[in-house]
């Protein structure tokens, strides 16, 4: 049965191993039963599911998981908490393994492979702030077998991954998250749901990753390097922006060539592009006949 989740077993827990929190680690653990559950439902996890956890804490939210899915794998930076996961909140379950490691070190693929027989896995995490982009994006361009990220982000950050062109939000996060999945907001989460309180609000956003991908591109980094660049001038047209940027080598001729080949105005702006504009953008760059 879990046992966490509320703020006076959490104090307990935190006194009697005489655990302090390290802000460089993101550590913001989470004390409301009704936003755990939100989380388990909108991961649908069920008994057949191989579930990994990204920065366990002290293993409040992977009590619901070892409950809720078949197996959990919980990766932890702290060495601090790891006595109180293994010795004692994840001492009951013989579903979860914790390993003390750094995510971003982690080789996924050999993981799901070996644990999972390649085949896909769910991620659940109220992940640490300051790593956020790094770790969904490591997770989405090395092309784990993933079915679904669930998980705890900044609100803001929920926000970009969400946005459409032409919002102030839009940018190269939304477009790389809408790339590989379809982003769901499950929910809204005030800093009193969490120990120590975050000072911004958060949110759960789902990613189903897509089993076809949404636009057809012949070469993923080209196209990714044009929207770094479309959105790293924000306010240029496409134009000077792509001719400008350092990690491109196309003559202004080549991309106004390349723009009217896909149908796209000179004086557009990179936030306006669809993804599958930029798709279309990378594949007749790609091509090399301008
Ligand atoms: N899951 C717990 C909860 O909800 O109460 C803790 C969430 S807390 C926001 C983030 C957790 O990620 C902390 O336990 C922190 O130590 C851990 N963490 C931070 N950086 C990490 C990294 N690079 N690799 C693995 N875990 C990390």
């Amino acid at each position: 049965m879990a046992t966490l989740g509320n703020p006076k077993e959490t104090i307990e827990i935190l006194k009697k191993y005489g655990f302090s929190f390290q802000k460089r680690f993101g550590q913001n653990f989470l004390i409301d039963t009704h936003v755990l559950e939100k989380i388990i439902r909108s991961a649908e996890i069920t008994k057949d599911d191989f579930v990994l956890e990204i920065g366990p804490g002290i293993g409040t939210m992977t009590q619901y998981l070892c409950e809720a899915a078949r197996e959990v794998v919980a990766v932890e930076i702290d060495k601090k908490l790891i006595p109180i996961l293994t010795e004692d909140t994840l001492k009951e379950y013989n579903n979860v393994t914790v390993i003390n490691e750094d995510i971003l070190n982690m080789d996924l693929n050999t993981l799901v492979e070996e644990r999972n027989g390649g085949k896909p896995i769910k991620i659940v995490a109220n992940l640490p702030y300051y790593i956020t982009t790094p770790i969904i994006m490591g997770l989405l361009e090395a092309h784990v077998p993933l079915d679904t990220i669930t998980v705890m982000v900044q609100k803001e950050v929920a926000e970009r991954m969400q946005a459409v062109p032409g919002s102030k939000d839009y940018g190269a996060l939304s477009l790389a998250v809408q790339y590989y999945a379809k982003p769901y907001l499950a929910a809204n989460v005030p800093p009193n749901c969490f120990m120590p309180r975050p000072n911004v609000g958060s949110a759960v956003i789902c990613l189903r990753l897509h089993e076809v991908s949404p636009v057809q591109v012949k070469d993923e980094k080209l196209m990714f390097a044009i929207i770094h660049a479309s959105f790293q001038q924000r306010r240029k047209t496409l134009v000077n922006g792509l001719a400008n940027a350092l990690e491109l080598s196309f003559s202004k001729e080549e991309i106004i060539t390349a723009l009217e080949a896909a149908s796209l105005p000179l004086t557009v702006r990179g936030e306006a592009l669809t993804l599958a504009q930029f798709a279309e953008l990378a594949n007749v760059l790609h091509g090399g006949n301008l």
